[in-house]
């Protein structure tokens, strides 16, 4: 062994504890840190060659690196949607380092069963049924492509063709009709050889909404003549956080044949809250369903799970055969699941969530991430200079400048927000106009940050 590894390895215990007392450090100081850099990195170093030791990695990180790096975990980062990680999650996160499982099968270890428990839980937790199985991806992004992957093979089901064996070419042009899209979804159907083009866009409901109009879908599929298509539904889009109708969507199943797949990244988290799991009511009629958790369920990059009713035709995509590995028979590997083969057990850090704060612990987080996107939106709409373009339906506030929001004006204002250390918010464009997100999903997130954000974003106006 060489002698760097060596001595690491005669000192791991005392290794641990220093990465343990730098973590604890940066993470005490995440209130207070810079919340983006906006100043440039550093440029690459050499490959080092004699190596410095874990020690020494963390020294040469800390002074190289650590500063730069971003308080996205931390409580008003407010760009996209980026939940931060729980306590309990990172010590999942770290034993899951730690254990390195391979979760690409069952073989060996109870690491897959683990899996397979907490993607119960999780199906528990956002209203779905045992018809449901489920795996872990990377993100809602992969999710949705093993989503959509199992409707392309539900469509050559239906027109005799094996879409898995024969190709996507042999289905001919396949029609994916939404209303308000997440680009992902494009970019599912691109590596899928189905094509961005064929995401046909369906007319939204009137009065400021997001949500497909189901009247303009049915005459949509109506249109089809009988040819089966794929239905992606959105449960939380990242404007305006509006939600399709799922049982009315669902209800055209009677007269139309189309496989539904469900984009709930962060909307499904709704579930958690009676007073708003009526927006994801209907998700279990769906064939396929997305949901993030390095959103809201606040653990760790990378996690998102994906459900389905037809774990069969998933394998038929996915199945990874040879004489080593075997056929996928009974209770199949995730490898047979998944684009992954070896995997990462980033259940655990779930695991540890649900365990460490259950039902009710994760559903405080989103009714009080609610309240303050709601409060936020009402102090942004009582400021002559500011503007709120729709009513803060769940977790994201969307805005613009009252007088005026130029393209220009709306990026000046979000990098002077930005360069103002205290809060980061995204520029977006919602129906036409250039406008700011700020979108509530970490778990530290407190009123005080709220009047932070504000107080930095009047100021920034004032400036642009
Ligand atoms: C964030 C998001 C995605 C993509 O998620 P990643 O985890 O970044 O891949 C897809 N759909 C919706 C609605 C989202 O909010």
């Amino acid at each position: 062994m060489h002698r760097t590894l060596a001595g690491d390895l005669s000192r791991f215990p005392e290794l641990l504890q220093c990465a343990r007392d730098f973590a604890a450090g940066e993470v005490a100081g995440l209130d207070e840190r810079q919340v983006v850099r906006p100043d440039k990195a550093p440029g690459p170093e050499g490959l080092p060659v004699g190596g410095a030791g874990a020690e020494g990695a963390l020294a040469r990180f800390a002074e190289r690196w650590a500063p730069g790096f971003s308080g996205s975990a931390g409580p008003r980062y407010l760009g996209f949607v980026t939940g931060g990680a729980t306590p309990a999650a990172v010590a999942g996160d770290w034993l899951t380092s730690a254990y390195d499982q391979n979760v690409s099968g069952a073989v060996g270890s109870w690491a897959a069963a683990l899996e397979h428990e907490t993607v119960g839980w999780l199906r528990e937790l956002f209203g779905l049924g045992e018809a449901h199985s489920g795996a872990f991806v990377t993100g809602a992004t992969v999710s949705n492509t093993v989503g959509l992957a199992i409707a392309r093979e539900w469509l050559g089901e239906r027109l005799g063709v094996d879409v898995s064996r024969d190709g996507v070419a042999e289905l001919g042009p396949v029609d994916v009709l939404s209303g308000s899209p997440h680009s992902s979804v494009a970019k599912a159907l691109s590596v899928l050889g189905i094509g961005r083009n064929r995401l046909r866009p369906v007319a939204l409901r009137d009065g400021n909404r997001e949500a497909v109009d189901v009247t303009a879908l049915d005459e949509a599929l109506t249109a089809l003549d009988g040819r089966p298509a794929i239905v992606v539904a959105n449960a939380g889009t990242v404007n305006t956080v509006d939600f399709d109708d799922l049982r009315a969507i669902a209800a055209l199943k009677e007269r139309h044949d189309f496989w539904l797949h469900v984009d709930a990244a962060f909307g499904a988290f709704a579930a958690l809250s009676p007073t708003h799991a009526r927006l994801v009511d209907g998700l279990d009629a769906a064939d396929s369903v997305c949901v993030d958790l390095h959103k809201w369920l606040n653990v760790p990059y990378d996690a998102a799970v994906q459900f389905t009713r037809r774990r069969d035709l998933q394998t038929a995509v996915f199945h990874n055969a040879s004489p080593y590995l075997g056929l996928p028979t009974g209770e199949p590997d995730f490898l047979h699941l998944t684009p992954e083969n070896s995997r990462r057990l980033r259940a655990l850090p779930a695991w540890f969530s649900l365990m460490a704060y259950g039902r009710d612990g994760h559903r405080e987080i989103v009714e009080r991430n609610v309240a303050l996107a709601r409060g936020l939106g009402e102090r942004i709409d009582a400021r002559p200079e500011l503007e709120l373009l729709a009513p803060v339906r769940l977790n994201v506030v969307c805005f613009t400048l009252a007088d005026g929001p130029s393209q220009g004006r709306v990026d000046a204002l979000a990098r002077a927000v930005a360069d103002s250390g205290e809060t980061f918010l995204t520029p977006t464009v919602y129906r036409g106009t250039p406008a700011l997100r700020a979108a509530f999903s970490n778990w530290r997130t407190s009123a005080g940050d709220t009047e932070r954000v504000l107080d930095a974003l009047v100021a920034s106006v004032r400036v642009v």
